[in-house]
């Protein structure tokens, strides 16, 4: 039985570039005019009027407490393995080994399939499955095949991943357990959504690569409700975010902006950080360029395997975040990253993955450029846990 109470406000989708609007109602990927991302739009006046922030303190501790705010319909159609409602940890040692407070980690590793990606394809399997898909595709650096996989699992949908051939195997194996085709691709993500693209126009399976469908970023969004409600309506000066297509730090950019419609927080920002590693960071080239779009990195090479993004197609909402909250964005070697993966560890009992060890790396150069303030309250988001990229720690 739907819950009139709970229903999703989802009123069009609109271009995130030539703001042309179109039926939510149906499957879509990029936007046919201008080939840019479409974004999810609510009825935020009417949800503002029905909805409160108390209505959800007795709702389940999953990103679906948030229904009316994503796109899915029909209660029947939430494919929930538990995503979302992450906890953030207070990170008192680390504060005191480096100097500075506060430090909160939001560790998105105890997602299903172990990273932040459950949150993005949970939603957007939802959706696919209440309009009709039934064979799925996606290119993927790995954690998002897995996420992909599970829900598909859970839906009894056709799943298709592209993984490039040298992720570490515990990825492959999940997706296979899952019931997935697997194909291995020599090359980067890129070259595995290229030969995804065959069998999505040969067979009509419907893609999910990040930000081609609008509904994986309504998922991640979630990151920035939830941040919010767990600091009682309030947020931190600095969000630090590992970044690769973006659809995190895009996603909360988003979130921010709904909830001070919703009136629930107001006008305040955090200062939004994008780090990246230095043998792939094209959104920091273009950042510091002052340029809108970035360019694609030549020859992407990092550890944090989902940092691997040589050019993303919401770059320019990546940037224009970056921008609108004031913050910055920050390159760091690899050889950082392990410090900071292992430092994060040893510190807080959080296994990292090492993306959420770039973001401490960022951290620690941001405090020696004394772009952090003293006091300035700092938000990690450890995207994944680390068990899986099992090369790593041999
Ligand atoms: C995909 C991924 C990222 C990058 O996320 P985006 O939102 O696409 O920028 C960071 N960390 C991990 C562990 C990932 O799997």
């Amino acid at each position: 039985m739907s819950q009139p109470e709970q229903q999703s406000f989802l009123t069009h989708l609109e271009c995130s570039l030539c703001g042309e609007k179109y039926d939510p109602d149906r499957l879509w990927n990029l936007c046919p005019r201008c080939g840019k991302p479409l974004l999810a739009r609510y009825n935020l006046t009417k949800a503002k009027a029905s909805l409160s922030p108390d209505d959800l303190v007795k709702r389940e501790p999953t990103l679906w407490r948030y229904g009316e705010l994503l796109p899915v319909r029909q209660k029947s159609y939430r494919l929930s393995l538990g995503e979302g409602y992450t906890p953030l940890h207070r990170a008192f040692r680390l504060e005191h080994e480096i100097g500075h407070s506060p430090i909160f980690i939001k560790d998105e590793g105890l997602n299903p399939t172990g990273s932040f990606k459950a949150r993005g394809l949970s939603v957007a399997v939802s959706r696919a499955y209440e309009l009709g898909a039934r064979a799925l595709s996606i290119p993927s650096a790995g954690n998002a095949a897995g996420a992909m996989s599970a829900y598909a699992a859970l839906a009894g949908l056709e799943a298709h991943v592209f993984m490039p051939a040298d992720v570490p195997r515990p990825f492959i194996n999940e997706c296979r357990v899952l019931g997935a085709q697997v194909t291995l691709v020599d090359g980067l993500i890129t070259d595995c959504a290229r030969l995804a693209r065959e069998g999505i126009e040969k067979y009509g399976r419907f893609d999910l690569s990040t930000l081609k469908e609008p509904y994986r970023l309504e998922g991640k969004k979630t990151m920035g409700y939830e941040l919010a409600e767990q600091l009682d309506w309030s947020l931190p000066e600095v969000i630090i975010y590992p970044t690769g297509g973006g659809t995190g730090l895009v996603g909360m950019w988003k979130a921010f902006n709904e909830l001070e419609e919703l009136g629930w927080i107001g006008s305040k920002r955090p200062l939004m950080v994008s780090v990246q590693s230095e043998g792939c960071a094209p959104i920091v080239r273009a950042f510091q360029e002052g340029t809108e779009f970035a360019e694609p990195w030549a020859n992407a090479r990092t550890i944090a395997d989902g940092l691997r993004v040589p050019s993303a197609v919401g770059d320019f909402l990546i940037l224009r975040a970056i921008r609108e909250s004031q913050g910055t964005a920050v390159a760091v070697s690899d050889t950082e990253i392990m410090e900071s993966t292992y430092l994060l560890g040893k510190t807080t009992g959080i296994w990292p993955a090492p993306e959420g060890g770039a973001t401490l790396a960022a951290l620690l150069r941001l405090l020696k450029d004394r772009w952090i303030k003293e006091g300035d309250s700092v938000v990690l988001f450890n995207t994944g846990n680390g068990a899986k990229y099992s090369r790593l720690w041999d």
